[in-house]
């Protein structure tokens, strides 16, 4: 058995275990995103202490961004431009590197879900996967043929432009950088700062989740386009509204009126537009991908 050690670096909280695959957790500690100087530390600490008992092979971080995937940049490994408070350019890769002495796998937190997604949880074996999570952030990540797409920073597919029906959804959205993006409109906070209540507190017959299945399925439909993707993972809390998904895919068809036309999309589409197969798995098992995909690319 091989164990991984997992890190999810969340904006609000950082998740570290110990993985060998889904099936097989072993130590788990969570503690608030503080400064990035005690965050780091903790996290270091929790490896530190658990080496003694398992034997590491790698660290996997899935991160919350933006953060620099370019090998050759000086950044390489940091958080950059983030709008979070004290966490502009840190160094996330180098200090943990430094104190295990291990390889050290990173990328964003929607790319580490997506590759999880891509290993265990596509059983019509998609080779190209985009996954949305649809949380406190708005995420989106893809995964093609088993590599998590970098571009020329990483895909930020959860600030993608939809159009709004002011007439049914007056509201000028929750993203810092531009109001009404797809995150803007759905995420969490956006849900609780239109009705003053959570999403979990709505009610399944709240006429807003016809609303947000429209925007959903805008976003979905964006991604066919773009990206052809096999498979659309849709996770985060909110998506835990598992009522919305037969709205999505309905809205989804509706709107693509025939133009893409495969029986992945038209016979299947419950199976093309899923919640994730892991659950809320797919992020810590994401951050364990990422670990041994860095092992593999490590010199023996
Ligand atoms: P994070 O994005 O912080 O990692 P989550 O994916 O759990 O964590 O997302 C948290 C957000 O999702 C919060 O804004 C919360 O209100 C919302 N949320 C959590 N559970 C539900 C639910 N069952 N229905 C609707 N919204 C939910
Ligand atoms: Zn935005």
């Amino acid at each position: 058995m091989k164990y991984y050690g997992a890190v999810e670096a969340g904006g609000t909280k950082f998740v570290c275990s110990i993985i060998a695959d889904p099936d097989h957790y072993y130590e788990e500690i969570r503690f608030p995103t503080t400064t990035p100087e005690e965050t780091i530390n903790k996290t270091i600490a929790f490896f530190l202490e658990k080496r003694r008992r398992y034997k590491l092979e790698a660290i996997g971080i899935s991160c919350f961004g933006p953060i620099d995937l370019n090998r050759a940049s000086p950044t390489y490994g940091y958080i950059t431009t983030t709008p979070k408070p004290n966490w502009h350019y840190t160094d996330v890769v180098g200090p943990i590197k430094r104190a295990l002495n291990l390889p050290v796998g990173f990328d964003t937190d929607v790319n580490g879900a997506a590759l999880a997604e891509y290993i265990w949880g596509n059983p019509g074996k998609a080779k190209t996967l985009v996954y949305y999570t649809i949380g406190t952030g708005l995420g989106g990540g893809v995964v093609i043929d088993g590599e998590p797409v970098h571009g020329l920073v990483h895909p930020e597919a959860g600030h993608i432009l939809l159009r709004q029906d002011f007439s049914k959804d007056p509201y000028q959205g929750f993203c810092k950088y531009h109001g009404n993006c797809f995150e803007g409109l759905c995420c969490g906070p956006a849900i609780k700062d239109r009705f003053g209540i959570p999403g979990d507190e709505l009610g399944e017959d709240h006429p807003f989740w016809d609303i947000f299945a429209e925007y959903v399925a805008q976003a979905c439909c964006t991604q066919i386009y773009q990206i052809s993707p096999e498979k659309i993972v849709l996770g985060g809390g909110v998506m835990q509204q598992l009522h919305v998904f037969p709205k999505i895919h309905k809205n989804v068809l509706r709107m693509l009126n025939n133009y893409i036309q495969h029986p992945l999309i038209l016979e299947h589409i419950e199976n093309y537009i899923t919640p994730p197969v892991l659950g809320d798995r797919s992020g810590s098992c994401g951050a364990m991908a990422l670990a041994a995909k860095e092992l593999d690319r490590s010199p023996k």
